[in-house]
């Protein structure tokens, strides 16, 4: 029997998905970025996401220091202007309409990842089964707080447009937090580790599909690369055979220009609330 607060819950989200919806139809839209009224993403933050993109595409990024076991990450962007403002605006501001900006970075950086990472490239070009493309989890109480999994749903339609390069892919949201674990924003790097050790697990209906799979994690941002190295701990943990991982953004060493050859994946040890 499905416990009543499990049907509950499920209706309280639907309802939120659904008035979400209505109002992103019903209502005069802002530009997600500057806040201009008019689209959800003017032309001028258009302009501006190219302006932090990486130049020549996502990259490989890594943090300093480097915490044991952090796969290796793919982002699109640096961390900074609009790439900011339309990550914060998604998650926390109740804009979920800006996918539409934020999937192309995302799917470009997970394109990159399957491509330049040799054990996902050799998974896709063997034909060896699909990638399992796992989301990062979300707390419990950041999505009773948000009414749905944000990351997930940016996963999905990224994945979507991952999917039209011919890559096969499963979206397997394999991950759940154990224990509680403290907002990681105003932790240093080494808090943060200490935060999230032995704190992610395979779900028990999982399992089966994360033994021996070649997977590729997924979060929004990566800062000291905390969360992605338990996220490979626990993936490894149940059975994985190779996690690479692929965000939107990285955070950047302050004073160091996006793009520059030396501060590629330098990035500042405890400034935003990713990890
Ligand atoms: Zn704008």
């Amino acid at each position: 029997m499905i416990p009543i607060g499990a049907v509950r819950h499920s209706l309280r989200m639907s309802l939120r998905e659904s008035l979400r919806a209505t109002m992103e139809m019903a209502l005069p839209t802002a530009c997600g970025g500057c806040g201009s009224p008019g689209l959800t993403w003017c032309g001028s933050c258009r302009d501006e996401t190219v302006h932090v993109a990486y130049p020549g595409g996502s990259r490989q990024v890594r943090p300093t220091p480097c915490p044991a076991g952090c796969p290796p990450t793919w982002a699109a962007t640096s961390y900074d202007g609009v790439a900011r403002a339309a990550l914060v605006a998604f998650k926390d501001g109740d804009r979920r309409d800006l996918r539409t900006v934020l999937a192309p970075m995302l799917s470009g950086a997970m394109v990159a990842a399957l491509v330049l990472d040799p054990r996902l490239a050799a998974a896709l070009s063997l034909g060896s089964g699909p990638v399992a493309v796992v989301p990062v989890p979300s707390s419990p109480s950041a999505v009773r707080r948000r009414g749905d999994a944000p990351l997930e749903l940016l996963t999905r339609a990224a994945a979507g447009q991952c999917a039209r390069s011919g890559a096969e892919l499963t979206i397997s949201p394999a991950l759940r937090l154990r224990r509680r674990v403290a907002d990681q924003a105003g932790l240093n790097h080494r808090r943060r580790a200490a935060n999230l050790e032995q704190a992610m697990q395979v779900r028990p209906r999982w399992q089966a599909r994360v033994q021996g799979a070649t997977c590729l994690l997924v979060d929004d941002v990566m800062t000291t690369g905390a969360t992605l190295a338990e996220a490979a701990r626990a993936l490894r943990a149940g059975g994985a055979v190779h996690v690479a991982a692929a965000t939107v953004a990285a955070t950047q060493r302050r004073g160091i220009p996006a793009g520059s050859p030396q501060g590629s994946g330098d990035l500042l040890p405890d400034l935003s609330g990713g990890g």
